[in-house]
């Protein structure tokens, strides 16, 4: 199970590679599976909670079943394993962020300690669920600071994510990501173009590069700096890959080359997920964030310049310590002057470990729901303007397949991030042959989470 973000999703993917590897295969469910890795989250006070009931749950179909491994892998096991250990000494794995290549000797090691204490010997073939990421092995305070080994065979997928960095440098003072993943490393270039080719050469036709700060990818290479944009640029000339995704790019990182490349490089999105946190220049100073508002919106403006036809998402926190209603204000004013076409919004909630958590002004909770309800209705009367004016549109998509809501209907994204769910009249092939195909979709109905609308003919001639 994986909670949180891309960067946990990738690795749990990794760790289910590492894992057949020595002869397991994805399990449907923990109560079949013999090795049950959770990949945890810290960001917010949510997934962590989620991940103490999960251990509830599991722990009882431990009890059934004692040969089962189960492991917390990601963030919390990162920042967390004493604790863990504490509460939950039946965990068999604890296995911080960034040291992916560890797992397999961890599950040998927990693996022969029970054979060792005399339960039933493990079958030739095991089945896993992996839950999410990885790190380190369980030694508080060690600092994260490899490149993680990773598995570049993947199995052949329409899109995939490749990271390009890890950790972050930027220490904002709410945030828990600088001490669960450590400071910023890039991966060689070599090793991200190689990647990206093997993957085009198995049909992948969208990547999406990750990294906690996307776009100051390079720093502390051994051949020297290479900027985002040329990376961009030499992706951009593989064959075979139609898209090119980033996610999640730091305001402050952004420069004019840069943004000339995300408007001139044909296969480049025009989407963009700009994360601007909160609209008031005390509240960004005290969080460290290295822009003001000015600045943040002097970017916006570039990009919309630069990238015709533009999506822009982004990333709101509201109740953060000591913010009044009159900064709160300064946010709503700031996301109605901006537009954007969506919004991850959350409450603040206090990370140990954190400046901001040991700060005595904490907003009142009963104000950030009222604060996160009033934010989440003007974003979503925007978004659903954006969306109303793409009916009639033709639009490009990229199939998934079968829609998980209408088995009638396809879904697949556009370029600019947006779900579609559209029919297809009178086809008669599989469905399976319309995954990973590009094709064109007449928008007929807009939803505030996307689109609903009809496959057209490529025009030829
Ligand atoms: S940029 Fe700030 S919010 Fe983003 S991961 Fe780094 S410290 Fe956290």
């Amino acid at each position: 199970m994986t909670w949180g973000c891309q960067m946990n999703e990738e690795d749990s993917e990794q760790m289910g590679l590492f894992l057949e590897r020595m002869g397991y295969r994805a399990a449907v469910s923990a109560e079949e599976a013999d090795v049950v890795l959770l990949n945890t989250c810290s960001v917010r006070s949510k997934p962590e909670e989620k991940v103490w009931s999960e251990l509830g749950r599991l722990r009882e179909i431990k009890q059934q079943r004692p040969h089962m491994l189960l492991g917390v892998c990601g963030c919390m096991a990162q920042v967390e394993s004493d604790m863990l250990r504490r509460r939950a000494p039946y965990i068999d794995i604890i296995l911080g962020t960034g040291n992916l290549g560890a797992l397999p000797e961890l599950v040998k090691t927990a693996r022969s300690g029970k054979t060792a204490t005399a339960h039933a010997s493990v079958p030739a073939k095991h089945n896993f669920v992996a839950l999410t990421a990885l790190g380190l092995p369980p030694r508080k305070g060690k600092v994260v600071s490899d490149i993680p080994e990773r598995i570049a065979e993947r199995k052949p997928k329409h899109k995939a994510h490749v990271p390009i960095m890890y950790g972050c440098d930027k220490f904002c003072t709410f945030c828990i990501v600088p001490h669960t993943r450590g400071r910023e490393r890039s991966r060689p270039t070599a090793d991200i173009l190689a990647e990206i080719k093997a993957l085009a050469l198995s049909g992948t036709k969208e990547i999406t590069l990750l990294g906690q700060t996307v776009n100051s990818y390079g720093k502390n290479l051994p051949d020297g700096r290479v900027p985002f944009a040329h990376l961009l640029k030499e992706i951009n000339e593989i064959p075979g890959i139609e898209r090119i995704r980033f996610t999640s790019p730091y305001p402050r990182d952004f420069n004019e080359e840069l943004i000339e490349q995300i408007g001139s490089l044909t296969h480049v999105c025009e989407h963009v997920h700009l994360p601007l946190q909160v609209g008031d220049n005390a509240l960004l100073a005290e969080m460290h964030r290295g822009y003001t508002v000015e600045e943040y919106c002097a970017i916006v403006e570039k990009l919309r310049c630069s990238v015709p036809g533009l999506a822009l998402t982004t990333d709101i926190m509201l109740g953060f310590p000591g913010e009044t209603e009159q900064q709160f204000q300064n946010t709503l004013h700031l996301i109605k002057q901006i537009r954007f076409d969506s919004a991850f919004m959350f409450a603040y909630s206090p990370r140990p470990g954190t400046p901001a958590a040991l700060r005595a002004d904490q907003v009142e909770q009963k104000t950030k729901i009222a604060r996160l309800n009033q934010l989440i209705a003007l974003q979503n009367s925007i978004t659903a303007e954006i969306n109303a004016e793409w009916v009639g549109k033709e639009v490009e998509v990229l199939v998934d397949g079968v829609s998980t809501r209408d088995p009638h209907r396809f879904s697949g994204y556009t370029r600019t991030l947006k779900l579609v769910h559209f029919t297809i009249p009178h086809h008669s092939g599989p469905p399976q042959q319309w995954r990973g195909e590009l094709v064109q979709v007449h928008i007929q109905e807009a939803h505030l989470t996307g689109f609903l609308g009809e496959w057209r003919p490529a025009k030829t001639g």
